[in-house]
């Protein structure tokens, strides 16, 4: 008969706390396949240790084991790990099933995990189950079943294991005798084709199936004995269960592929395998797998809003204060543009950069933008009139008389200039009316009903205009809109007014901040005009200023029309033509681009730089000085967010460690039937991604709830975050993910398949609990 173990002088000691213990002491022992060996002794005469020793699970310290006729004594880890994943399999006291899985499961997985494929894995566990009388109960829950059931279970996950030598460490000590019976009569079907060694401490119950007893004292085999039969017990083959086995055997070889060597190069098909593990582990703990999934959307989402939240006060423009002295108007939305080569820009530029994403709409006279008006007398501008003196009247009592007009004051100035603005999206904003045609006419914000109505328009430029001039018109409202606020000029005046800031284009792009920039160009030169046809502008005379303007033929008789200004009390007046042809043409032309957002300023510029513009965002120009409290402010929630972030990271580090600690028995009852270190690691990895994924994913929608709900902190975030960014903040999740995969696995590692006698003391643990 082939040898299949023997143990030559075999010694085991454990090193305790107060010395040295004897496990087993200079063992001879001889096995083959196709016997059942019972192994009786006393407690702690080394029966368990015996068959950890023969398990591979525990090294041995002195003598030699050989198997199939080949020493052991050389091995490492990974030979052992070899070693019990194809040779052993282990029926312990405590089950050893999945109990979150199904019976029919449980004895799939040891049959895929040894390298069966799924169909051949199908008809082999039905085969088995029908054999340990299982097999109408193959879609309960393990967890559901009988002491003895379970016992079956673990013992039909034993016989899935192709493995030569099957142990079962105490198997019948928590059942009863008809159980018992039952179980070990298994085992003795199983003696048919392996080697089985019963650890038992009840030799009776087993005496009638045993064909070998061995007794153990002290760690010395003190009795090895053959059992005979008379033959009356041998009723296995007779039995009923026996026979379908064998008539299920032919069918299934001839069915399936499942020879050796297609199952050992299934074995090594790690992704496979380990996948086949992760689907297993989810679908036997659906309250585990809801709460990693859980946990990962929460983590996804505390990233998301700590470190979007980073981001945004990474942007210190907010925690500045705003100098107006280059652009006036600093709305946070406004862009300026103009053409690289400070070139007119076309109807097409006017198309592009206004169909520009994010874009809300485009101001063709830029310019405009930082000139201030009032309209409504009381509600944003004061008119005071000057006292000239008192009249008296019959009955005694005193009025005042006030002159005309003589200073208008500013009461709103968050109102700039504009005209009807350019539009990507939708075309007129006029609801009802018309545009205006002439520098009298405007569009303003308001019903049908103010059609008709004039309005006294006030213009100053505080900053470049002398301190107290304005331009006056009174205008009539020709239609009327619902769209942003106050109204909207005629093209003709806007021209006007955006001719006094036309110089060159870098002087313009960055704004012109005194008023000698701009005396060139509000201000020129009547004698020098009128002589000169191919008239420049001219330098600064100081002979009197006149200022150039349109001609208005509608200005004769036409009452409360004209520019005031104490110093220079004339003006000059030309063709619109001419005017244009003086003040802007191929003088370069600045628009202002007003977008939807402040968030979005950041991705228009770059887009308009992309385009070949120069732009820039007066706002984020004009932030110079740090508002201390904002800053303190804002370096305050980069740390908080910063903080939270990490801490984040480190939670969620610790908490996938400890859920994954949960797994660690079934990982290691995978690991008896045959799972490698590999493979679990691998599998590990497919859930956490897996998990990553779908946390991800829950994250999304509930970032969409909250933009639904309105939650302005996050729709905040949302508008900062471009989709760039987003990839990133994903990436980072899943960064922060691979500490906690390595953490996991390598714990997983070291716990379940190191070669170490700690583990083997935790299974004295458990086994002793369950005692
Ligand atoms: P049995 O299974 O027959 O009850 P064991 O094989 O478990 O006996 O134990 C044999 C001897 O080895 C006992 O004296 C026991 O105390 C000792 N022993 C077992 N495991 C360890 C261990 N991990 N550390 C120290 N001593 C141990
Ligand atoms: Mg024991």
């Amino acid at each position: 008969m082939e040898q299949t173990l023997q143990l030559q002088n075999l010694s085991k000691f454990y090193t305790a706390t107060h010395g040295v213990v004897v496990g087993l002491k200079n063992v001879n022992l001889t096995m083959s396949v196709g016997e059942f060996v019972a192994v009786t002794g006393e407690s702690g005469s080394g029966k368990s240790t015996l068959a950890n020793v023969v398990s591979g699970i525990l090294p041995y310290e002195n003598g030699e084991m050989f198997f199939d006729g080949r020493p052991t004594s050389h091995y490492d880890g990974a030979d052992w790990e070899r070693y019990r994943r194809d040779n052993i399999a282990y029926v312990s006291q405590n089950y050893g099933i999945l109990t979150g899985s199904t019976v029919f499961c449980n004895v799939e997985s040891a049959l895929i995990l040894s390298g069966f494929s799924k169909e051949g894995a199908k008809i082999e566990a039905e085969k088995i189950l029908k054999e340990v009388e299982l097999f109408d109960m193959r879609n309960r829950r393990a967890a559901k079943l009988s002491s003895g059931q379970k016992q079956r279970l673990s013992i039909a996950r034993a016989l899935a294991k192709p493995a030569k030598i099957l142990i079962a460490d105490e198997p019948t000590g928590n059942l009863d005798s008809k159980n018992s019976e039952q179980i070990i009569k298994l085992l003795s079907l199983a003696a048919k084709e392996k080697l089985v060694i019963l650890i038992t401490h009840d030799f009776a119950e087993a005496e009638s199936r045993v064909s070998r007893h061995i007794a153990l004292r002290d760690g010395n085999v003190v009795l090895d004995e053959e059992v005979e039969h008379d033959g009356a017990n041998d009723d296995l083959n007779t039995e009923p269960t026996e026979v379908r086995k064998d008539e299920e055997s032919q069918k299934s070889d001839k069915k399936s592929d499942d020879s050796v060597a297609a199952r050992n190069a299934r074995k090594k098909n790690v992704a496979g395998l380990s996948a086949y593990v992760a689907r297993l582990t989810l679908k036997s703990k659906p309250i585990w797998s809801i709460v990693m999934v859980l946990l990962s959307a929460l983590t996804a989402f505390a990233v998301f809003a700590f470190l979007g939240t980073f981001i945004i006060s990474t942007d210190d423009t907010t925690a500045r204060v705003y100098d107006d002295s280059a652009f006036r108007n600093g709305d946070k939305t406004r862009i300026v543009v103009m053409r690289d080569d400070a070139s007119d820009m076309t109807e097409d530029d006017y198309k592009t950069i206004s169909s520009l994403k994010y874009v809300e709409n485009l101001e063709r006279y830029g310019y405009i933008c930082d000139v201030s008006y009032n309209y409504n007398v009381g509600d944003d501008m004061l008119l005071k009139l000057s006292l000239v003196g008192t009249y008296e009247m019959d009955d005694g009592v005193k009025s005042l008389i006030w002159s005309n007009v003589e200073k208008v004051e500013f009461l709103r100035d968050d109102l700039y200039l504009k005209t009807l603005p350019i539009r990507a999206k939708g075309g007129s904003i006029i609801t009802a009316g018309r545009e205006p045609q002439n520098m009298r006419e405007v569009v303003v914000v308001g019903d049908a009903s103010m059609i008709g109505e004039y309005l006294p328009l006030y213009i100053r430029d505080t900053k470049k205009w002398t301190g107290k001039s304005y331009i006056f018109l009174k205008v009539q409202v020709v239609g009327v809109t619902d769209y942003g606020d106050g109204l909207y000029v005629s093209d003709q005046l806007a021209r006007m007014i955006n001719h006094a800031c036309v110089k060159d284009s870098l002087n313009y792009i960055y704004g012109i901040s005194t008023l000698s920039d701009i005396g060139d160009q509000v201000v020129c030169d009547a004698q020098n005009f009128a002589m000169k046809k191919d008239w420049e502008l001219p330098n600064i005379n100081t002979g009197g200023y006149c200022y150039l303007k349109t001609y208005d033929p509608s200005r004769e008789g036409a009452e409360g029309t004209g520019i005031h200004d104490s110093t220079a009390p004339r003006y000059i007046e030309v063709s619109e033509e001419m005017f244009d042809t003086l003040t802007l043409k191929g003088r370069g032309n600045q628009v202002s681009v007003f977008v939807k957002d402040y968030s979005y300023v950041d991705r228009v510029l770059s887009k308009l730089h992309s385009l070949g513009y120069k732009a820039v965002s007066p706002y984020k120009l004009g932030a110079l000085e740090f508002d201390e409290e904002l800053y303190i402010a804002r370096i305050q929630s980069l740390v908080i967010c910063g903080v939270a972030f990490l801490v984040t990271v480190f939670l969620q580090i610790l908490l996938v460690r400890v859920l994954f600690g949960l797994q660690k028995n079934d990982y290691r009852l995978m690991a008896n039937i045959g799972l490698t270190c590999k493979t679990a690691k691998c599998s590990v990895a497919w859930l956490i991604a897996l998990f990553v994924l779908l946390g991800q994913l829950i994250c999304i929608g509930i970032v969409g709830i909250c933009v639904g709900a309105n939650a302005s902190i996050i729709v905040n975030i949302v508008k900062f975050i471009s989709p760039a960014i987003g990839v990133v903040l994903s990436a980072v999740h899943i960064l922060a993910m691979i500490p906690a995969l390595l953490w996991t696995t390598r714990k997983l590692g070291k716990d379940v398949f190191e070669f170490s006698e700690k583990k083997v003391d935790l299974d004295l643990e458990e086994g002793e609990n369950n005692d």
